[in-house]
This record gives C-alpha cells, sequence and structure tokens, in this order.
C-alpha cells in the first residue's frame, strides 16, 4: 500500500496507509506537550456511577491523557473550524445548501451554555425545549431514519449516535518516565508533618515540559465499503450530504484536503485539556509528529 504524502506547514509528510485487522488505517501520531507555565490536574479515574471525567488520571502510578479527554477537545476545535471558516469550506465541497456543512450540537438536550452558541453558526434550533439539529441515525429493519441535513462534518469525524465516525483516538502516555508528579500544592500538616489525606490528592499535577503520545487513526477503509473522504450509503440512504456535490474525483486528493484543511488545523488549535484552567492549568502544545516525507 503507498503512502499518502500531505503537507503540514513547510513539512510534508509521509502518511502510511495500514491494515490493521480487516480495516485500512492511516495513523497520524500526535505528542502532547505541556506548557512551560502550566501544569496538568490529576483527577479521579472516571467512575461509571458519577460519570466524574477526569482529565487527566493515573494508571500504575502514571498519568494518562484519556482518548475522550482529547477527542473531546478536538470535537470543539472542529466545531469552531466549521463556523470560522464556512465560507473556505463552501468553495471547497461545494454543498447544495449552506447548513450542510454547518456542525451540530451532539445532544437533543444541550446545556444553557450550549444553547447559546447555536446563533454562532450551528444547525438546527430548539423546538418545545428540544434541540432538533443534533446527528443521529436510526436503523429500522428495512429502511434508515436520519435528520434531511444528514450527518453534519464533524460527527463525520468523531461519530454520532447510530453511526462510527472516520477517527479513532488512543490514550496518551508521557514519554519514558519522565513525567514527574509535582506535588508542591500539597498541605503539610503541622502536627505530624505529613501531607495530610485530602489534600494530597487534590495537589497532584504533572509538571511543565512533560511530553505525552499517542495516536489519531484516520479509518481509510472498512471491509464495508466505506472509505474515507466519500459520502457513504446505507441501503439508498445517503449518509454524508456534505461531500455528496465534492467535485474533487481523485480519492487520495480529498484525503489529503480533509487531513490539511481539518484535521491538522483542529489538532494545533488545542490549546487547553482538562480542569482547573483558572488557575492556570491545562495549557498544552499539540503537533503531528508523523516522519517527514523524502524530497
Ligand atoms: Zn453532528
Amino acid at each position: 500500500m503507498s503512502n499518502l504524502k500531505v503537507s503540514l506547514g513547510d513539512k510534508e509528510l509521509n502518511l502510511s496507509q495500514t491494515m490493521e485487522g480487516n480495516v485500512e488505517i492511516i495513523p497520524i501520531e500526535i505528542s502532547i506537550t505541556v506548557e512551560e507555565k502550566s501544569f496538568l490536574h490529576i483527577g479521579a479515574a472516571p467512575s461509571p456511577l458519577t460519570e466524574k471525567k477526569g482529565s487527566v488520571f493515573k494508571v500504575d502510578r502514571t498519568p494518562v491523557i484519556p482518548a475522550t479527554s482529547f477527542k473531546g477537545a478536538l470535537r470543539n476545535q472542529m466545531e469552531l473550524l466549521f463556523i470560522e471558516k464556512t465560507n473556505d469550506f463552501k468553495t471547497i465541497f461545494n454543498p447544495s445548501n449552506d447548513d450542510l456543512i454547518k456542525p451540530c450540537i451532539p445532544s437533543s438536550r444541550p446545556t444553557e451554555a450550549e444553547k447559546e452558541l447555536l446563533s454562532m453558526g450551528y444547525r438546527g434550533k430548539m423546538e418545545r425545549n428540544k434541540y432538533t439539529g443534533h446527528c443521529e441515525i436510526q436503523s429500522d429493519e428495512n429502511k434508515v431514519i436520519i435528520g434531511i441535513l444528514g450527518i453534519c462534518p464533524v460527527c463525520y469525524f468523531m461519530g454520532a449516535t447510530g453511526i462510527m465516525g472516520f477517527l479513532r483516538f488512543s490514550n496518551y502516555y508521557p514519554d519514558e518516565r519522565d513525567w514527574l508528579v509535582d506535588q508542591t500544592n500539597i498541605r503539610i500538616d503541622r502536627k505530624t508533618n505529613t501531607a495530610a489525606q485530602r489534600a494530597k490528592v487534590d495537589g497532584e499535577q504533572v509538571k511543565p515540559n512533560t511530553k505525552f503520545t499517542g495516536t489519531i487513526e484516520v479509518i481509510n477503509k472498512t471491509p464495508q465499503g466505506f472509505e474515507f473522504g466519500q459520502s457513504r450509503k446505507i441501503g439508498n440512504t445517503t449518509i454524508d450530504t456534505w461531500v455528496e456535490k465534492w467535485n474533487e474525483q481523485d480519492n487520495n486528493k480529498r484525503k489529503k484536503t480533509l487531513i490539511e484543511e481539518i484535521i491538522f488545523p483542529a489538532i494545533k488549535n488545542i490549546k487547553l485539556l482538562g480542569g482547573q484552567k483558572s488557575r492556570g492549568a491545562g495549557k498544552v502544545k499539540v503537533e503531528v509528529t508523523n516522519s517527514q516525507g523524502q524530497g
């Protein structure tokens, strides 16, 4: 299988297209570095009972940035990108209706803060306290039920209820053992001269300059015949109407455009991860680290 050549700023990258089981994937290697004057707050592991998501938690005493945390941050950046670059994307993708390239808010019951975003350029509206714009597919015995706009561009990458996205995410682990948890915020119990129990949990931090690495996998081709860059069809129903009228015929050029114009900029725009932002936590630099192409 040949490599896919893409540009990242002034660099040319060679992305490999490889098989993983019966799925063809394009791995994008990612590093997340904690900024100089910041830190990452380490919270509890997510629990099914509380649904409290730690943005960073520990596995075997090693801090981990969970896939869900990075995925959430990337989703946010993709939504913003589609809102800010609507005109550019209209020119590229040539949609039959401008609403097709608007992102959705991925919930039928958005929060108050999310409702305020609706006027910024998201699709759909509130109707009798319910949001009608979110992406969802229901498959009946012999038919597929989907909203008239089809799946939005952000859910094309990230997935929605009833349909997978074209991106898969790994957890992020620190390189070697340079992660160094800083406990300077631990309150010392003056009587016993030991760290007070409760304060210890709140005070754990990953130090600046710690580098985490992981992977985003672009699903290139699936056994059922879905291909990255193309609109999917289930039965006679077109799912991804936002790319249906795209004039580009070359599959590799379509992939290159989606990676260069959407995936790479959204990755680069992630500047914050996780909690305690008001204390200056969570400032990160996210980079694509695939090896450069020759010539
Ligand atoms: Zn959507």
